[in-house]
Protein backbone atom coordinates (compact mmCIF):
# COMPACT_ATOMS: atom_id res chain seq x y z
CA UNK A 1 0.00 0.00 0.00
CA UNK A 2 2.82 2.55 0.97
CA UNK A 3 6.72 2.27 -0.70
CA UNK A 4 8.34 2.79 2.56
CA UNK A 5 6.41 -0.30 3.99
CA UNK A 6 6.20 -4.15 3.49
CA UNK A 7 3.88 -5.17 1.13
CA UNK A 8 0.88 -6.35 3.39
CA UNK A 9 0.40 -10.44 2.84
CA UNK A 10 -3.52 -9.46 1.49
CA UNK A 11 -1.98 -7.93 -1.63
CA UNK A 12 -1.39 -9.68 -4.61
CA UNK A 13 0.31 -8.76 -7.92
CA UNK A 14 -3.35 -7.67 -9.19
CA UNK A 15 -3.81 -5.27 -6.04
CA UNK A 16 -0.92 -3.35 -6.69
CA UNK A 17 -1.32 -2.79 -10.53
CA UNK A 18 -4.85 -1.63 -9.39
CA UNK A 19 -3.76 0.74 -6.74
CA UNK A 20 -1.40 2.39 -9.58
CA UNK A 21 -4.03 2.49 -11.92
CA UNK A 22 -6.27 4.19 -9.51
CA UNK A 23 -3.46 6.35 -8.32
CA UNK A 24 -3.21 7.76 -12.25
CA UNK A 25 -6.83 7.61 -12.10
CA UNK A 26 -7.19 10.41 -9.28
CA UNK A 27 -4.19 12.40 -10.26
CA UNK A 28 -5.92 12.52 -13.71
CA UNK A 29 -9.59 13.12 -13.42
CA UNK A 30 -9.85 13.59 -9.91
CA UNK A 31 -6.92 16.00 -8.22
CA UNK A 32 -7.04 18.86 -10.74
CA UNK A 33 -11.12 19.52 -9.89
CA UNK A 34 -10.67 19.63 -5.91
CA UNK A 35 -10.39 22.85 -5.37
CA UNK A 36 -13.28 23.63 -7.28
CA UNK A 37 -15.47 20.82 -5.14
CA UNK A 38 -14.27 22.30 -2.22
CA UNK A 39 -15.58 25.48 -3.32
CA UNK A 40 -18.90 24.38 -4.80
CA UNK A 41 -19.31 21.76 -1.61
CA UNK A 42 -20.39 18.88 -4.01
CA UNK A 43 -18.23 16.47 -6.59
CA UNK A 44 -19.34 16.51 -10.03
CA UNK A 45 -21.79 14.11 -10.72
CA UNK A 46 -19.79 13.51 -14.22
CA UNK A 47 -17.22 12.53 -11.94
CA UNK A 48 -18.95 9.28 -10.95
CA UNK A 49 -19.36 8.21 -14.62
CA UNK A 50 -15.71 8.78 -14.76
CA UNK A 51 -15.12 6.07 -12.28
CA UNK A 52 -17.79 4.23 -13.86
CA UNK A 53 -15.75 4.03 -16.52
CA UNK A 54 -12.21 3.72 -15.46
CA UNK A 55 -13.94 0.16 -13.23
CA UNK A 56 -12.88 1.77 -10.50
CA UNK A 57 -17.48 1.33 -8.92
CA UNK A 58 -17.44 -2.39 -9.66
CA UNK A 59 -14.36 -3.75 -8.61
CA UNK A 60 -15.92 -5.94 -5.67
CA UNK A 61 -19.66 -6.53 -7.91
CA UNK A 62 -19.82 -9.69 -9.40
CA UNK A 63 -19.52 -10.21 -12.72
CA UNK A 64 -23.16 -10.69 -13.67
CA UNK A 65 -24.12 -7.57 -12.02
CA UNK A 66 -21.27 -5.70 -14.62
CA UNK A 67 -18.80 -5.55 -12.13
CA UNK A 68 -15.45 -6.84 -11.77
CA UNK A 69 -15.68 -10.07 -9.14
CA UNK A 70 -12.75 -8.73 -7.77
CA UNK A 71 -14.09 -8.35 -4.04
CA UNK A 72 -13.85 -6.11 -1.48
CA UNK A 73 -10.08 -6.01 -1.00
CA UNK A 74 -9.77 -3.74 -3.88
CA UNK A 75 -12.33 -1.39 -2.50
CA UNK A 76 -9.79 -1.11 0.11
CA UNK A 77 -7.34 -0.21 -2.43
CA UNK A 78 -9.22 2.82 -3.61
CA UNK A 79 -10.33 4.04 -0.62
CA UNK A 80 -6.45 4.13 0.80
CA UNK A 81 -5.39 5.56 -2.62
CA UNK A 82 -8.44 8.40 -2.31
CA UNK A 83 -6.74 9.03 1.40
CA UNK A 84 -3.25 9.23 0.16
CA UNK A 85 -3.98 11.67 -2.35
CA UNK A 86 -5.20 13.67 0.67
CA UNK A 87 -8.84 15.01 -0.09
CA UNK A 88 -12.21 13.37 1.09
CA UNK A 89 -14.73 15.15 -1.34
CA UNK A 90 -15.81 11.96 -3.20
CA UNK A 91 -18.18 9.91 -1.40
CA UNK A 92 -16.42 6.49 -2.49
CA UNK A 93 -16.46 4.71 1.05
CA UNK A 94 -20.27 5.30 1.22
CA UNK A 95 -21.05 3.89 -2.33
CA UNK A 96 -18.85 0.95 -1.07
CA UNK A 97 -21.19 0.62 2.00
CA UNK A 98 -24.38 0.26 0.01
CA UNK A 99 -23.06 -1.99 -2.66
CA UNK A 100 -22.50 -4.50 0.26
CA UNK A 101 -25.79 -3.74 2.03
CA UNK A 102 -27.48 -4.34 -1.39
CA UNK A 103 -24.88 -7.76 -2.33
CA UNK A 104 -25.54 -8.94 1.22
CA UNK A 105 -29.36 -8.69 1.27
CA UNK A 106 -30.84 -7.79 -2.00
CA UNK A 107 -32.71 -9.69 -4.04
CA UNK A 108 -31.60 -11.08 -7.39
CA UNK A 109 -34.08 -9.00 -9.21
CA UNK A 110 -32.86 -5.83 -6.97
CA UNK A 111 -29.03 -6.63 -7.24
CA UNK A 112 -29.49 -6.89 -11.46
CA UNK A 113 -31.99 -3.51 -10.91
CA UNK A 114 -29.37 -1.50 -9.01
CA UNK A 115 -25.83 -2.72 -8.71
CA UNK A 116 -25.47 -2.16 -13.12
CA UNK A 117 -26.12 1.49 -12.11
CA UNK A 118 -24.01 1.58 -9.59
CA UNK A 119 -20.61 0.28 -11.40
CA UNK A 120 -21.80 2.41 -14.00
CA UNK A 121 -22.01 5.76 -11.83
CA UNK A 122 -25.23 6.35 -13.21
CA UNK A 123 -26.85 5.91 -9.71
CA UNK A 124 -24.73 8.06 -6.96
CA UNK A 125 -25.89 6.15 -3.60
CA UNK A 126 -26.14 7.32 0.01
CA UNK A 127 -26.74 5.65 3.34
CA UNK A 128 -29.75 8.03 5.42
CA UNK A 129 -29.47 6.85 9.35
CA UNK A 130 -29.02 9.90 11.39
CA UNK A 131 -32.02 12.44 11.54
CA UNK A 132 -32.21 15.25 13.91
CA UNK A 133 -33.23 14.30 16.89
CA UNK A 134 -30.96 10.97 17.13
CA UNK A 135 -27.21 10.19 15.57
CA UNK A 136 -26.41 7.28 17.93
CA UNK A 137 -29.31 5.66 19.07
CA UNK A 138 -30.38 3.88 15.83
CA UNK A 139 -33.37 2.13 17.29
CA UNK A 140 -35.22 5.30 18.17
CA UNK A 141 -35.33 6.70 14.28
CA UNK A 142 -38.41 8.61 13.58
CA UNK A 143 -38.87 8.28 9.93
CA UNK A 144 -41.49 6.01 9.17
CA UNK A 145 -42.99 4.12 6.36
CA UNK A 146 -46.51 2.63 6.26
CA UNK A 147 -47.73 -0.08 4.11
CA UNK A 148 -50.64 0.77 2.19
CA UNK A 149 -52.28 -0.96 -0.93
CA UNK A 150 -48.36 -1.89 -2.24
CA UNK A 151 -46.80 1.20 -1.72
CA UNK A 152 -44.94 2.67 1.59
CA UNK A 153 -45.70 6.12 2.81
CA UNK A 154 -42.94 7.71 4.31
CA UNK A 155 -42.97 10.79 6.65
CA UNK A 156 -39.58 12.08 8.23
CA UNK A 157 -36.26 13.76 7.51
CA UNK A 158 -32.69 13.14 8.12
CA UNK A 159 -29.10 15.09 8.64
CA UNK A 160 -25.71 14.70 8.08
CA UNK A 161 -26.56 12.52 4.57
CA UNK A 162 -23.44 12.44 2.66
CA UNK A 163 -23.62 12.16 -0.99
CA UNK A 164 -26.98 14.29 0.11
CA UNK A 165 -27.29 16.45 -2.83
CA UNK A 166 -26.31 14.21 -5.70
CA UNK A 167 -27.29 10.64 -4.56
CA UNK A 168 -30.13 9.13 -6.74
CA UNK A 169 -30.43 5.80 -4.60
CA UNK A 170 -30.67 5.76 -0.72
CA UNK A 171 -31.06 3.24 1.14
CA UNK A 172 -33.30 5.00 3.72
CA UNK A 173 -33.22 3.77 7.59
CA UNK A 174 -37.06 3.51 8.38
CA UNK A 175 -39.29 2.35 11.11
CA UNK A 176 -42.02 0.22 9.28
CA UNK A 177 -43.53 -0.95 12.96
CA UNK A 178 -42.92 2.09 15.38
CA UNK A 179 -43.26 0.51 18.36
CA UNK A 180 -41.16 -2.53 17.71
CA UNK A 181 -37.77 -1.18 18.62
CA UNK A 182 -34.51 -2.65 16.31
CA UNK A 183 -37.45 -5.10 14.77
CA UNK A 184 -39.72 -2.25 13.38
CA UNK A 185 -36.53 -0.80 11.53
CA UNK A 186 -36.54 -1.57 7.67
CA UNK A 187 -33.92 -0.53 4.76
CA UNK A 188 -36.16 0.91 1.70
CA UNK A 189 -34.63 1.97 -1.48
CA UNK A 190 -35.50 5.18 -2.71
CA UNK A 191 -34.64 6.02 -6.37
CA UNK A 192 -35.46 9.43 -5.99
CA UNK A 193 -35.88 9.96 -9.54
CA UNK A 194 -38.79 8.23 -9.58
CA UNK A 195 -40.95 9.19 -5.96
CA UNK A 196 -42.97 12.22 -5.25
CA UNK A 197 -42.29 13.86 -2.11
CA UNK A 198 -38.70 14.06 -1.56
CA UNK A 199 -37.13 16.83 -0.72
CA UNK A 200 -33.33 17.72 -0.16
CA UNK A 201 -32.55 20.44 2.23
CA UNK A 202 -29.37 22.68 3.08
CA UNK A 203 -25.93 21.29 1.61
CA UNK A 204 -24.88 22.00 5.60
CA UNK A 205 -21.51 24.01 5.78
CA UNK A 206 -18.51 22.11 7.79
CA UNK A 207 -15.72 23.03 9.19
CA UNK A 208 -14.27 20.24 7.00
CA UNK A 209 -14.65 18.25 4.11
CA UNK A 210 -15.54 21.12 2.23
CA UNK A 211 -16.02 19.38 -0.91
CA UNK A 212 -18.31 16.48 0.38
CA UNK A 213 -22.40 17.11 -0.31
CA UNK A 214 -23.54 16.60 3.39
CA UNK A 215 -27.28 17.14 3.29
CA UNK A 216 -30.38 17.65 5.28
CA UNK A 217 -32.90 15.39 3.62
CA UNK A 218 -37.15 15.60 3.79
CA UNK A 219 -39.84 12.97 3.28
CA UNK A 220 -43.30 14.21 3.18
CA UNK A 221 -46.16 11.55 2.10
CA UNK A 222 -42.93 10.25 -0.27
CA UNK A 223 -44.41 7.16 -2.04
CA UNK A 224 -42.22 4.00 -2.04
CA UNK A 225 -43.17 0.96 -3.97
CA UNK A 226 -42.97 -2.23 -1.56
CA UNK A 227 -40.64 -3.55 -3.76
CA UNK A 228 -38.15 -1.47 -2.32
CA UNK A 229 -37.61 -2.77 0.66
CA UNK A 230 -34.13 -4.10 0.91
CA UNK A 231 -34.54 -8.51 0.88
CA UNK A 232 -38.43 -7.43 0.75
CA UNK A 233 -38.70 -8.33 4.41
CA UNK A 234 -39.70 -5.70 6.65
CA UNK A 235 -38.35 -5.80 10.13
CA UNK A 236 -34.72 -6.45 8.80
CA UNK A 237 -33.42 -3.33 8.89
CA UNK A 238 -31.30 -3.23 12.09
CA UNK A 239 -29.92 -6.59 11.74
CA UNK A 240 -28.49 -5.71 8.54
CA UNK A 241 -27.09 -2.48 9.81
CA UNK A 242 -25.26 -4.03 12.31
CA UNK A 243 -24.46 -7.24 10.08
CA UNK A 244 -22.79 -4.80 7.77
CA UNK A 245 -21.26 -1.42 9.87
CA UNK A 246 -17.67 -3.57 10.74
CA UNK A 247 -16.90 -2.57 6.81
CA UNK A 248 -18.15 0.71 7.38
CA UNK A 249 -15.63 1.03 10.62
CA UNK A 250 -12.98 -0.42 8.76
CA UNK A 251 -13.19 2.16 6.10
CA UNK A 252 -13.03 4.59 8.08
CA UNK A 253 -9.93 3.26 9.55
CA UNK A 254 -7.98 2.52 5.85
CA UNK A 255 -8.65 6.34 4.79
CA UNK A 256 -7.52 7.18 8.32
CA UNK A 257 -4.23 5.40 7.33
CA UNK A 258 -3.98 6.81 4.07
CA UNK A 259 -4.53 10.36 5.28
CA UNK A 260 -1.33 9.99 8.13
CA UNK A 261 0.56 8.81 5.07
CA UNK A 262 -0.16 11.70 3.32
CA UNK A 263 0.51 14.09 6.36
CA UNK A 264 3.91 12.61 6.95
CA UNK A 265 4.88 12.94 3.54
CA UNK A 266 3.99 16.43 3.65
CA UNK A 267 5.24 17.42 6.97
CA UNK A 268 8.76 15.92 5.64
CA UNK A 269 8.92 17.38 2.73
CA UNK A 270 8.17 20.72 4.61
CA UNK A 271 10.63 20.10 7.31
CA UNK A 272 13.32 19.85 5.43
CA UNK A 273 13.35 22.77 2.94
CA UNK A 274 11.97 25.03 5.76
CA UNK A 275 14.98 26.88 7.55
CA UNK A 276 15.35 28.22 11.49
CA UNK A 277 17.98 29.51 13.10
CA UNK A 278 20.93 28.41 10.41
CA UNK A 279 19.38 25.27 9.85
CA UNK A 280 16.29 23.17 8.78
CA UNK A 281 13.57 22.52 10.85
CA UNK A 282 13.84 18.68 9.97
CA UNK A 283 17.70 18.82 12.53
CA UNK A 284 15.65 19.84 15.66
CA UNK A 285 15.44 17.14 17.85
CA UNK A 286 11.87 18.25 19.16
CA UNK A 287 11.35 17.68 14.84
CA UNK A 288 13.24 14.39 14.76
CA UNK A 289 11.51 12.77 17.93
CA UNK A 290 7.96 14.54 17.32
CA UNK A 291 8.15 12.76 13.76
CA UNK A 292 9.69 9.69 15.04
CA UNK A 293 6.62 9.38 17.37
CA UNK A 294 3.92 9.64 14.73
CA UNK A 295 5.67 7.17 12.35
CA UNK A 296 5.59 4.92 14.83
CA UNK A 297 1.91 5.61 15.59
CA UNK A 298 1.43 5.37 11.80
CA UNK A 299 3.11 2.02 11.73
CA UNK A 300 1.22 0.19 14.53
CA UNK A 301 -2.38 1.44 13.06
CA UNK A 302 -1.24 0.12 9.60
CA UNK A 303 -0.70 -3.62 11.51
CA UNK A 304 -4.29 -3.94 13.14
CA UNK A 305 -5.38 -2.38 9.78
CA UNK A 306 -3.96 -5.09 7.63
CA UNK A 307 -5.20 -7.29 10.15
CA UNK A 308 -8.42 -6.01 10.23
CA UNK A 309 -8.34 -5.88 6.08
CA UNK A 310 -7.53 -9.86 6.25
CA UNK A 311 -10.50 -10.87 8.29
CA UNK A 312 -13.32 -8.35 6.51
CA UNK A 313 -11.99 -10.50 2.92
CA UNK A 314 -12.11 -13.74 5.07
CA UNK A 315 -15.84 -12.50 5.95
CA UNK A 316 -14.80 -13.28 9.71
CA UNK A 317 -14.72 -9.13 10.85
CA UNK A 318 -16.81 -9.12 14.17
CA UNK A 319 -18.36 -5.57 15.49
CA UNK A 320 -15.95 -5.38 18.28
CA UNK A 321 -12.84 -5.72 16.33
CA UNK A 322 -14.15 -3.23 13.80
CA UNK A 323 -14.89 -0.93 16.83
CA UNK A 324 -11.37 -0.78 18.05
CA UNK A 325 -10.10 0.08 14.15
CA UNK A 326 -12.51 2.82 14.09
CA UNK A 327 -11.84 4.54 17.01
CA UNK A 328 -8.46 4.20 17.59
CA UNK A 329 -7.15 4.90 13.71
CA UNK A 330 -9.44 8.20 14.33
CA UNK A 331 -7.74 8.89 16.99
CA UNK A 332 -3.95 8.67 15.78
CA UNK A 333 -5.20 10.07 12.79
CA UNK A 334 -6.17 13.22 14.68
CA UNK A 335 -3.17 13.08 16.78
CA UNK A 336 -0.51 12.86 14.28
CA UNK A 337 -2.08 15.64 12.04
CA UNK A 338 -2.17 17.59 14.81
CA UNK A 339 1.51 17.18 15.36
CA UNK A 340 2.17 17.46 11.80
CA UNK A 341 0.99 20.69 11.69
CA UNK A 342 2.07 22.07 14.79
CA UNK A 343 5.93 21.62 12.87
CA UNK A 344 4.65 24.27 10.17
CA UNK A 345 4.27 26.61 11.86
CA UNK A 346 1.65 29.90 11.05
CA UNK A 347 1.76 28.33 7.78
CA UNK A 348 -0.04 25.20 9.14
CA UNK A 349 -2.99 27.27 10.09
CA UNK A 350 -3.38 28.35 6.36
CA UNK A 351 -5.59 26.58 4.49
CA UNK A 352 -3.29 27.66 1.57
CA UNK A 353 -1.36 24.12 2.64
CA UNK A 354 -2.92 20.90 2.22
CA UNK A 355 -1.94 20.15 5.97
CA UNK A 356 -4.58 23.23 7.16
CA UNK A 357 -7.31 21.17 5.32
CA UNK A 358 -5.84 17.57 6.64
CA UNK A 359 -6.89 19.10 9.83
CA UNK A 360 -9.81 20.25 9.53
CA UNK A 361 -10.95 17.20 7.26
CA UNK A 362 -9.60 14.03 10.15
CA UNK A 363 -11.56 16.15 12.61
CA UNK A 364 -14.92 14.02 11.74
CA UNK A 365 -13.78 10.52 11.59
CA UNK A 366 -14.08 10.50 15.14
CA UNK A 367 -17.49 11.30 15.22
CA UNK A 368 -19.29 9.60 12.15
CA UNK A 369 -19.70 6.26 11.07
CA UNK A 370 -20.32 5.87 15.13
CA UNK A 371 -18.90 7.96 17.12
CA UNK A 372 -15.41 6.84 19.30
CA UNK A 373 -17.39 7.08 22.60
CA UNK A 374 -19.81 4.26 21.03
CA UNK A 375 -16.99 2.72 19.94
CA UNK A 376 -16.03 1.98 23.28
CA UNK A 377 -19.41 1.16 24.68
CA UNK A 378 -19.30 -1.35 22.18
CA UNK A 379 -15.64 -2.60 22.90
CA UNK A 380 -16.33 -2.33 26.50
CA UNK A 381 -19.75 -4.99 25.96
CA UNK A 382 -17.15 -7.52 24.86
CA UNK A 383 -14.70 -7.31 27.93
C1 LIG B 1 -19.60 15.12 7.87
C2 LIG B 1 -20.60 14.11 8.37
C3 LIG B 1 -21.04 13.11 7.51
C4 LIG B 1 -22.02 12.19 7.95
N1 LIG B 1 -22.51 11.26 7.06
C5 LIG B 1 -23.56 10.49 7.44
C6 LIG B 1 -24.22 9.64 6.49
O1 LIG B 1 -23.84 9.54 5.31
N2 LIG B 1 -25.30 8.92 6.90
C7 LIG B 1 -25.77 8.99 8.17
O2 LIG B 1 -26.75 8.32 8.48
N3 LIG B 1 -25.16 9.78 9.10
C8 LIG B 1 -24.08 10.53 8.76
N4 LIG B 1 -23.48 11.36 9.69
C9 LIG B 1 -24.00 11.40 11.04
C10 LIG B 1 -23.10 10.75 12.07
O3 LIG B 1 -23.03 9.36 11.89
C11 LIG B 1 -23.66 11.15 13.45
O4 LIG B 1 -23.40 12.53 13.62
C12 LIG B 1 -23.06 10.36 14.59
O5 LIG B 1 -23.49 9.02 14.53
C13 LIG B 1 -23.41 10.94 15.97
O6 LIG B 1 -24.78 11.17 16.08
P1 LIG B 1 -25.28 12.60 16.62
O7 LIG B 1 -24.63 13.63 15.79
O8 LIG B 1 -26.76 12.58 16.67
O9 LIG B 1 -24.70 12.70 18.09
P2 LIG B 1 -25.40 12.19 19.44
O10 LIG B 1 -25.84 10.78 19.28
O11 LIG B 1 -26.39 13.20 19.87
O12 LIG B 1 -24.14 12.24 20.42
C14 LIG B 1 -23.66 13.44 21.04
C15 LIG B 1 -22.51 13.07 21.95
O13 LIG B 1 -22.98 12.15 22.96
C16 LIG B 1 -22.20 10.99 22.96
N5 LIG B 1 -23.03 9.82 23.26
C17 LIG B 1 -24.22 9.47 22.71
N6 LIG B 1 -24.64 8.31 23.21
C18 LIG B 1 -23.69 7.90 24.11
C19 LIG B 1 -23.54 6.77 24.94
N7 LIG B 1 -24.43 5.79 24.94
N8 LIG B 1 -22.44 6.70 25.73
C20 LIG B 1 -21.52 7.68 25.72
N9 LIG B 1 -21.60 8.77 24.94
C21 LIG B 1 -22.66 8.87 24.13
C22 LIG B 1 -21.64 10.90 21.54
O14 LIG B 1 -20.49 10.09 21.50
C23 LIG B 1 -21.36 12.35 21.24
O15 LIG B 1 -20.13 12.72 21.78
C24 LIG B 1 -22.48 12.26 9.28
C25 LIG B 1 -22.00 13.24 10.15
C26 LIG B 1 -21.09 14.16 9.71
C27 LIG B 1 -20.63 15.24 10.66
Amino acid sequence: MHSDTQTPTWMTEEHQLYAESVRRFLASEYIPHVTRWNDQGYVDPEFWHHAGEAGILGAAIPEEYGGAGAGITFDVVTTYEQALAGDFSWGFVIHTIVVQYVLAYGTTEQKHRWLPQLVSGERISALAMTEPGQGSDLQSVETHAVLEDGVFRVNGSKTFITNGQTANLICLVVKTQRDAGARGVSLLMVETDQVDGFRRGQNLEKIGLKGQDTSELFFDDMLVPEENILGLEPGQGFYQLMNQLPWERLAIGIGALGHMDFALAQTLEYVKERKAFGKTIFEFQNTRFKLAEQKTKLEVTRAFIHHCIELQRDGVLDATTASMAKWWSSQMQCEVIDECLQLFGGYGYMLEYPIARAYADARVQKIYGGTNEIMKELIARSL
